[in-house]
Order: structure tokens, then sequence, then C-alpha cells
């Protein structure tokens, strides 16, 4: 459908007109994405760098440029595709804020100091000696991922690729890890993370270099790339991604991904790329069992005791403790343990359960799993109206006000973003939310009741 219309707009421009004169562009973002949308969202977007057959976009904000991507890039696409049908990709640049962004440096990057593809990527392409299968302790959670990585080491391209899939802090890295470092004794392995991997797509691009990118990442043996989930939204990286993939299929080539996801639930990923990342061994890391945390700390211990020679005061029943309080995932576990061994030897003393509740106080409420839903739930609860009538387009106050101290708390106690919020209560605007927390904060600057209120229910939420 999306097709037939650039067809038929394409009528309209001069076959020649390769130059995109950008107010123009612009124009049409307006009448096809309506007045609102456009002054909220599209009319700050700058042409930076018009190639051939992409473009770089300035906007503002990081903030921005995900909103702008999330939800309008395949139509912002196939508009600029009316003016200049060569266009396959858009790129954006933030350009205003002066944040770090390792994935967007490319177009101020300069030119000279940029080293050869080869050096660079050696660079990120490290591994880390001290992630081994020696010291990745094992669990009804990871036994068999971790039986498939070894399977892997011993015959290549058994399982092609092998994909493993899990929550963050789980060992998905350390596994990645621990592969490569059997197989580099063996054969040349690249192993790179997917932010990585678009890194030097795109500065290769830059510097013309695409040949030289195209032999570096399809001659190794064993291709291990980490969090692949980040090339989700990124067209133009999928598709470089996709014939990576398949020119080191075709040559036997051992691929092994990592994921925050199983391959089908990739959403803004290409068909043909999901199906091919399902299409060998699947396995996942599942949160650790008691069990398992306990091993993990116990492991550790026994470490830093034959490193340190010096016993580490850490009794059982604290081990005990942290194993069942630490629930999120094991990089959390470390954490925690880390923290408790340091106050130990601070305070040269043998700590009871009550000294590391104190200590331990703040990550562990934190670590209390919140979510949008619940919160949704408690306060209408707590304003006894039903939920679904919160959640409504109502706009009286009785309504009003429950709405908003969901959208305050949500935004205060979960991680989740602005727009995310804003999606779970019926789809209102990013904006919205940041008007509800406005609003309450301000009102509970002055007023007591609404201060009470929210603290009770801040209570609530993180004794349940
Ligand atoms: P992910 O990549 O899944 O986010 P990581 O591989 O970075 O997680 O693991 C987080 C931390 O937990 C690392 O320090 C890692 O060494 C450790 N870890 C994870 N799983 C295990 C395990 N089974 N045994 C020992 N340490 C583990
Ligand atoms: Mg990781």
């Amino acid at each position: 459908m999306e097709k037939k219309s650039i067809k038929t707009k394409e009528i309209f421009v001069s076959e020649e007109e390769k130059i995109l004169v950008w107010e123009n562009v612009k124009a049409s973002f307006e009448k096809n994405f309506g007045s609102e949308i456009y002054s909220s969202w599209l009319k700050n977007i700058s042409l930076l760098k018009e190639y051939n057959d992409y473009l770089v976009l300035g906007v503002p904000t990081r903030f921005f440029r995900d909103w702008i991507v999330s939800r309008y890039l395949d139509k912002i696409l196939s508009q600029i595709k009316i003016f200049k049908n060569s266009i396959n990709r858009v790129e954006f640049k933030v350009t205003e804020e002066n944040t770090i962004n390792t994935t967007q440096t490319y177009v101020t990057d300069n030119f000279n100091k940029v080293t050869e593809i080869k050096d660079s990527i050696l660079n990120y392409n490290r591994l880390n000696p001290n992630l081994n299968f020696d010291n990745f302790m094992t669990g009804t959670s990871n036994e068999i991922a971790l039986s498939s990585s070894k399977k892997i080491c011993e015959q290549i391209s058994r399982y092609n690729p092998l994909y493993i899939y899990g929550g963050v802090g789980l060992g998905k890295t350390h596994l990645l890890n621990a592969i490569g470092i059997e197989l580099e004794k063996k054969t040349n392995v690249m192993f790179i993370s997917a932010e990585r991997f678009m890194y030097h797509f795109i500065k290769s691009i830059k510097k013309n270099d695409m040949v030289n990118f195209k032999d570096f990442f399809r001659k190794s043996s064993v291709f291990i790339i980490d969090d692949i989930q980040f090339i989700r939204g990124k067209e133009g990286l999928q598709e470089e991604f996709f014939h990576t993939f398949n020119s080191l299929i075709d040559k036997s080539s051992q691929i092994i991904i990592s994921a925050d996801r199983a391959p089908m639930k990739l959403d803004r990923v290409q068909e043909r790329i999901k199906s091919r990342l399902a299409g060998g061994l699947v396995v996942d890391i599942d949160t650790p069992d008691l069990d398992l945390k306990t091993k993990i700390i116990r492991k550790r211990l026994e470490d830093i005791q034959s490193q340190f020679k010096e016993s580490s005061n850490i009794s059982e029943e604290v081990i005990k403790f942290i194993a069942a309080e630490s629930k999120t995932n094991i990089r959390e576990l470390i954490g925690v343990l880390n923290r408790v061994i340091t106050f130990s030897k601070i305070h040269k003393k043998i700590l009871t359960i009550s000294d590391c509740k104190n200590i331990l106080k703040d990550v562990f409420n934190q670590a209390k799993i919140i979510t949008v839903d619940k919160i949704q739930n408690t306060v209408a609860n707590f304003f006894n109206i039903p939920l679904a009538e919160m959640l409504s387009q109502r706009r009286s106050r009785p309504l009003a006000r429950p709405r908003q101290i969901a959208m305050y708390l949500a935004k205060k106690m979960t991680t989740r973003s602005l727009p995310e919020i804003g999606r779970r209560f019926a789809n209102r605007d990013h904006t919205t939310v940041i008007h509800a927390v406005k609003t309450i904060t301000k009102i509970s600057e002055k007023d007591d009741e609404m201060k009470k209120n929210i603290e009770h229910l801040r209570e609530q939420l993180l004794e349940e």
C-alpha cells in the first residue's frame, strides 16, 4: 500500500531532482502527519547531510530521537522517498544535548583521528580472561545454556547459530566470553557487542571503507555478537547484519548471539533476520534459584580468600541472607556481596544480619519490582474508583487527580520512560505524563493531605 502511494506521488517529482529541498519535505510531513505531531516532533528535524542513499538528520535531544525513531521512522522514510527515491535509510544525530553518545558520534568525527578499522575493532575485541567456564557456576536456571555453550566449543557449527537469551545480569556476556576464550585457542574469533558493530559500520560508511568492514567481519571463523537486541529499529544496521550473517553461515563459521529476549520477540527487527536467529539452537537463562546464588557467593568468597590469603569474615548466616534477599539478578548479587565484604573489612567485624539489613536497605528496597500495573491498581483502590474509570479519558477531578498521582508514582518508582508510561495510561502522550508529574510535585509541596497520600501509597507499594 505504501509503495503505491509513493508511486503516484512520484509523478509530480522530476526524475532529475536529486537534491532535497528540506523545506518541501517538511511541508509534506506537516500535511501527512497532521499539524499536532508535526509541530511537536517533526518541525525540529533538520537536514545535516545528504548522501545518495541516506540522510543524516539533526534532532535536538536524545529523547526526541528515540521518540521519532520508535514512532515515525517508517513514515518519515517513505515521505522522504517521495522526494528522493534513492534514500533507503535515515540516521539521526543529536544536535543540542552534550551527552556522550557512542552510536551517534559518526557525524562530527574528525577523519584524521579515525584509526584503521582493523586496529580499532581489535581494541574492542578483547576477551575478558576472568569470564571463563571455570568460574561460571551452574544451576537449573542456566545449565542448558552452559552445556550448549560447551558443546559449541567441542564441535563448531553443530548448532548454528547458538542464540542465548535472558534478562540483564544473568550471565550472557560471561558465557559468550567463555566460549570466545575456549575457541580462541583453536581458531580466529570475533567478539563484539551489537552496539560496537554498529559503531564500526557507521564509521566505515563515513570513511567509504565498507569493503574493509565487510572483509573484516566476514572472515572470522567464530563470530560472537552480544546484545543483538540493539539492532531493533535500525534498518541500515539490520541490512548489514543480515548480509554478514549469511556470508558467515555460507562458509560454515560458527555464530553465537546473545539477546535480552527470544528471537521472535525482537520487535522492529526484520522477519527474515528473526527467523535466521531462531534457526539454530535457542536457549535461555533464567533468574538464579537460591542454590545457585549461594554457590556463586561461596565461590566468590573462596576466590577472595585464595587471592588475598585472608578469611572473608562473612558468616554462613549472612551468606544465606544475601542469597535469599537478592532477587533481581547475578550482577546485583555480586554487587551486594562486595558491599558487605567491604563494610566488614573497613569495620573489622563479623557482620550480623541486622548490620546487613542496614547496609543493604536501599538496594533491597529498590530491588522490589514495582510495575505500572501495580501502581495503577493500588492507586485506584486507595481512592476507591474503578481502574477503568481512572484510565478513561474523562477529565473530572475525582478521576483526574488519582490518574495524575498514578502517573507521578510510575515515573518516580519505576524505570519506565515517559512515553512508555503514557502508553500504559490508555495511550496518552508523554507530555501528559510530564504535566502530571509537575502538577503532583507542586501540589504535594503545599498540600499536606496530598503529601500524606503520596507517602502512604509509596509505603504500601514498597511493602506489598
Ligand atoms: P548479562 O550479560 O546477562 O547482562 P553478565 O554476563 O554481564 O550478564 O553477568 C553479570 C555478572 O554476573 C558478571 O560479573 C558475571 O561474571 C556474573 N555471573 C553471571 N552468571 C554467573 C554464573 N553462573 N556464575 C558466576 N558468575 C556469574
Ligand atoms: Mg551483557
